[in-house]
């Protein structure tokens, strides 16, 4: 696990009546966002004259109203979101006071991080213990499927009024309200220990952990952490079983479940998310058939990469997608994030060789997609839908999978440059013989002092970047000397590595990713850009590191144009330079800019999980991420699969 300098802190706070220009500016946002969301239209609030958003501060931060607003911790910060609760006497004065949810906003960047949750939490402590309203009603348009989830996670409950929707009288709005504890009350409707009781009811007790320790190792994976949430427990299924009743105790108890296989993921898609469970795959870890002439393999999710490999291998085949983490990483996490890898330029990515999936839906339920043959069609094709779902629609129990051949012949070439911009370009001269190598690596020269300095060899001494290629099978060897001919002509110095050589660099590069994890000193990403645009991105992507005074390192999987740049600082010390960590960051925003200017995305491999949220908007319109979430809402109405999670 590590910690990232880029965490998003959010203060949560009462509006004071001086608040009213980022009031002003925050509504302006709300009503240009969500038109329909708010009573008002924006050209009225625009009208609005400074005299009458003070009058609006001051009546929204007066007594009968709370107003929260959430900011990046320092005074006149922009407000990343804001909640209006305002305080009813009922018409029967002997009964308790009444508090009415008014109006909620989160900014886009950062929507999904819980930041609705902490909202909502705060606004209910103090209606209900500071200023004694005995219950909180909101009403909720009724197609919003998503909102009456996250309101019935937080406990609320419909009375069964309804009433029309303010801005489309046709509509309906559902009321929903919730009991609010006095103070000194606890504010949980239910102790986690009726839950964990509920969970353990059906499993063995090695199978539930709630101590702390296993609980905080349990509660990231390797992506950057920003707002770090311990799970009520962890859960280690053992069998399908388990899995469905692990899913139907939470679906009873509204507990989110975040699943997680290994853990190695990059992008946060396996960090807990605030009152969830962690369901751990890792013990469901056998191969349950290997069919030699078929060429397939059925395994459990808890399956590590490398062991199915080598169980293959003997078989003569191989399963191909080999991601950097292959000794580490299971099966149901390279299905979950749809993972590619080294081999993947010619043998494709995860989805690319999962024929079957077996999976337990959202109400416990167990189904079977896809087929055992290598084609087949009918119908959508849910199998590719739920790789690269990242554990939000389904938990995935077995995994059928296509093997390959595993080639008989072998031939790596290392093609080193004097600068980086060249081996790029060597990239698509190779392209341009319509050789396909199993693998095209780029690493650059602060990679490859990196591996110099872990390793004692002599990278940097051979060249400022190195194209590290593979051919494979029969034609291997009139491949690679294809390849050399034209890495040569283009100004390489190529050599052919002896056997043991080739294998010991491609283990370094697989590793060379190994420290790289975002930490306090760096931050990385994994976008892609079409290959015809490396060349130019490779020369962005050096002038954005001068442009932002930080350094640069870069390995790719270049025949897929997939690169994993990494800014980095020598040294940041929070006293004396926090203005390195504000230049990180921009280098990095630019980093995703430009591949996106150049028809890129903002991930090739790792996923969206929770960390590349504050960018998807950027890559996907409003209405893609809407059908999205419609998909979401339809495996899982509840929202219990991973929340804030890669949609
Ligand atoms: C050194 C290193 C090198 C790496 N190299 C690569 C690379 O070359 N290519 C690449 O693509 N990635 C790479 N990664 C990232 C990571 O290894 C992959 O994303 C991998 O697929 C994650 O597998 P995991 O078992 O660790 O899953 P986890 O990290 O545990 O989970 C990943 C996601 O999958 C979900 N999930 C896990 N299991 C299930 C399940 N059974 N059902 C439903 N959802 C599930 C989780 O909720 C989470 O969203 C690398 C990471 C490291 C640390």
């Amino acid at each position: 696990m590590s910690g990232s300098w880029a965490a998003q802190v959010n203060r949560i706070r009462r509006l004071q009546a001086t608040d009213w220009e980022l009031l002003r500016d925050v509504r302006l946002e709300m009503l240009s966002d969500t038109p329909m969301a708010y009573v008002e239209s924006l050209a009225a609030a625009r009208r609005q004259t400074d005299t009458q958003w003070q009058e609006r501060a001051a009546t929204m931060s007066g007594d009968s109203s709370i107003t929260l607003i959430a900011d990046d911790g320092t005074d006149g910060s922009p407000i990343s979101g804001l909640m209006r609760v305002v305080i009813k006497q009922p018409q029967d004065p002997s009964r308790a006071l009444q508090a009415m949810l008014i109006s909620v906003y989160v900014a886009p960047e950062h929507r999904g991080l819980g930041l609705a949750d902490q909202l909502l939490d705060e606004a209910c402590a103090i209606a209900g213990a500071e200023l004694g309203a005995g219950v909180i009603e909101l009403g909720v348009h009724e197609d919003n499927a998503r909102a009456k989830a996250f309101y019935e996670r937080h406990g609320f409950e419909y009375t069964g009024a309804s009433r029309p929707y303010p801005q489309d009288k046709a509509r309906l709005e559902i009321v929903m309200a919730r009991r609010l504890p006095p103070a000194g009350e606890t504010q949980q409707s239910e102790s986690p220990g009726a839950f964990i009781d509920d969970l353990g009811a059906a499993l063995a007790p090695g199978q539930v952990a709630v101590d702390e320790q296993t609980r905080t190792t349990y509660a990231a994976d390797l992506g950057p952490v920003l707002d770090l949430q311990l799970p009520l427990a962890v859960v280690f299924a053992e069998s399908v079983e388990d899995v469905q009743h692990v899913v139907r105790s939470c679906a009873r108890h509204g507990v989110p479940i975040v699943a997680r296989g290994a853990g190695t993921g990059v992008s946060g898609g396996a960090h807990a998310s605030q009152g969830c469970i962690v369901l751990s795959l890792e013990r469901m870890n056998r191969i349950l058939q290997l069919n030699a002439d078929d060429e397939t393999a059925v395994v459990e999710p808890g399956v590590v990469n490398a062991d199915l490999n080598a169980a293959a291998s003997e078989h003569g085949l191989m399963y191909a997608p080999d991601p950097a983490s292959y000794k580490m990483s299971t099966i149901g996490g390279n299905v979950a994030t749809n993972a590619g890898g080294l081999r993947c330029a010619k043998y494709g990515v995860t989805r690319d060789s999962v024929l079957a999936l077996d999976v337990v839906l959202a109400d416990g339920s167990l189904i079977h997609t896809g087929h055992q043959t290598f084609k087949g069609v009918a119908g959508y094709d849910l199998t590719a839908l739920f790789v690269g779902s990242e554990g939000t629609l389904g938990i995935v129990v077995g995994v059928t999978v296509r093997l390959r051949y595993l080639p008989r012949e072998v031939q790596t070439v290392a093609a080193f440059y004097p600068d980086f911009r060249g081996a790029a370009a060597g990239v698509l001269a190779v392209g341009r013989t319509r050789v396909q190598p199993a693998i095209m690596e780029m690493l650059d020269a602060g990679t490859l002092a990196q591996l110099d300095e872990l390793y004692g060899s002599d990278l940097g001494e051979r060249g400022q970047a190195l194209l590290l290629i593979q051919t494979d099978g029969f034609g291997a060897a009139a491949e690679a000397a294809l390849v050399r001919e034209v890495l040569a002509a283009g100004g390489a110095a190529v050599t052919a590595e002896s056997n043991a050589e080739a294998e010991r660099l491609i283990e370094m590069r697989r590793s060379s990713r190994g420290d790289e994890v975002d930490n306090e000193f760096r931050v990385g990403e994994d976008v892609a850009v079409p290959r015809s645009r490396l060349v130019d991105y490779v020369a962005a992507l050096e002038a954005m590191a001068v442009t932002h005074e930080v350094q640069l390192k870069v390995v790719a999987h270049a025949g897929d144009g997939n690169l994993h740049p990494t800014f980095w600082v020598d040294r940041v010390d929070r006293e004396v330079d926090a203005d390195a960590m504000s230049r990180l960051n921009q280098a990095l925003d630019d980093s995703i800019d430009a591949a996106l200017a150049m028809g890129g995305t903002i991930t090739g491999e790792h996923g969206v999980g929770q960390y590349k949220l504050r960018w998807l908007g950027l890559e996907q319109p409003e209405p893609i991420r809407e059908l999205q979430h419609r998909i979401k809402e339809l495996f899982d109405p509840a929202g219990i699969f991973n929340p804030g999670k890669a949609i």
